[in-house]
């Protein structure tokens, strides 16, 4: 497995897959000719259906400045349903092309290349490995994380935490409407601050947690700095618990950083034997990763073994099996922002599940994790980030008479 930095990536939201792996793939083309006076870049597949809300246009021509960009909606056969064709041209003449896959979480893959920028470090392929190799030598968690890997991971995971927080912060204090056209109002502020008479300790905690992680969330929505986790669309879930631990129950960030290596692991063993993209997998893939990542990390967070960690990121991948995605216009809005702060209550109410049941389960985290690829594949494509399905054409249809949904933007 590669190393666990590559499932946090800083980088401008709204989607992970639409924007931050776009904008990095025209980066890197660009600068494989630096001769070329003109680029085309056309998308399809999910990219061709959902780029234009999602922002990746924008990402381009952000990556790859006066880039003409297409949207290709009638292409079926396609090697990865996020699909790139970059073209560069010098004097009217093409000169150079790659086909370039936006493979979730910000990660790109190019065709016929086997090399990116991601190391290998773990040895390791899945969990069950990972789990007899710590057995066999004493280790825990976060202690395996820091054996294998580079010593700079404790300075990038500070790095990652500090824009963790740095977006709860920002996306607290931010008021107003999200841009793209639906009319969604910013909430977090409001949630944060509207305590309710006679509220019990339980509900503060829900209310505030997920006051964090619709403040990440809205971040991303519009188009703010915000830290993969595993992807954009999901970002708010993991920050919000560990800002939670940190800020009103005194964790130190020392174990708080610890808990963050641990959640990657988790998140590096998904997108290592199933998906964290949408496009590829629904929504289980996104939000499903998110809820089993902050499971695992505040199960380790609460100085549980590993085999409740395990049980923790299972329970919560097990329960957002078969989450579909169908986001409203096109926009990582609805459901988004709201299925962020469900899905960190959900890792909570996985951890304290795991806490006392885990020598009683029958599935491994593997087993869920292979369930969820196959479960992806089978899923209808309209339920795969296209907007031609569930929640996506439901609105239409209820909304703006568009009985088809077909009104993707
Ligand atoms: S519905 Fe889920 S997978 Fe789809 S864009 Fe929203 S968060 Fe991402």
């Amino acid at each position: 497995m590669k190393s666990i930095q590559g499932v946090y990536k800083i980088g401008n939201g709204p989607s992970s897959s639409h924007t931050v792996g776009p904008f990095r793939a025209a980066r890197l083309f660009g600068a494989r000719y630096p001769d070329a006076d003109a680029f085309r870049v056309t998308l399809f597949g999910s990219l061709a259906f959902t780029g234009e809300g999602h922002g990746t246009g924008k990402a381009i021509r952000s990556g790859l400045p006066g880039a003409e960009v297409l949207f290709n909606r009638s292409e079926q056969d396609l090697p990865h349903p996020n699909t790139m064709l970059f073209e560069a041209f010098q004097g009217g003449k093409r000169i150079g092309s790659n086909r370039i896959f936006s493979i979730g979480g910000g990660s790109i893959r190019i065709e016929n290349e086997t090399s990116d920028d991601e190391t290998e470090v773990y040895p390791q392929s899945n969990f069950s490995e990972i789990m007899h190799f710590c057995r066999e030598h004493a280790l825990n968690l976060p202690q395996f994380i820091y054996r294998m890997e580079d010593p700079s991971l404790r300075a990038s995971l500070k790095t990652v935490w500090d824009a963790m927080q740095d977006s709860i912060r920002r996306g607290l204090s931010a008021e107003g409407i999200l841009p793209g056209g639906l009319g969604v109002t910013r909430k977090a502020k409001l949630l944060y601050e509207k305590r309710c008479y006679n509220e019990s300790a339980d509900v503060t905690m829900n209310r505030v947690i997920a006051a964090y992680a619709y403040a990440v969330s809205e971040e991303n929505a519009d188009e703010n700095i915000v830290v993969t986790a595993p992807t954009c669309g999901s970002c708010g879930v993991l920050p919000s618990v560990l800002y939670y631990m940190q800020h009103e129950r005194g964790f130190p960030e020392a174990e708080i950083l610890d808990a963050l290596a641990v959640a990657g692991l988790i998140g590096n063993v998904i997108r290592t034997n199933a998906s964290i993209s949408g496009a590829e997998c629904g929504c289980q893939a996104e939000i499903g990763s998110a809820c089993s990542m902050t499971a695992a990390a505040l199960a380790s967070l609460y100085g549980m073994n590993t085999d409740q960690i395990e049980y923790a990121a299972e329970i919560a991948m097990e329960h957002n099996l078969g989450l579909t995605c169908d986001p409203v216009k096109g926009l990582v809005q609805i459901p988004c922002i709201e299925r962020n702060a469900v899905a960190a209550m959900r890792a909570i109410s996985s951890v304290n599940l795991s806490r006392f049941l885990y020598s009683t389960r029958k599935i491994s985290f593997d087993e869920v994790v292979a369930t969820m690829y196959r479960t992806g594949k089978d899923m209808s494509e309209k339920y795969r980030e296209t907007s031609h399905g569930g929640l996506a054409a439901m609105y239409l249809a209820y909304n703006e008479n568009d009985p088809a949904g077909s009104g993707v933007n």
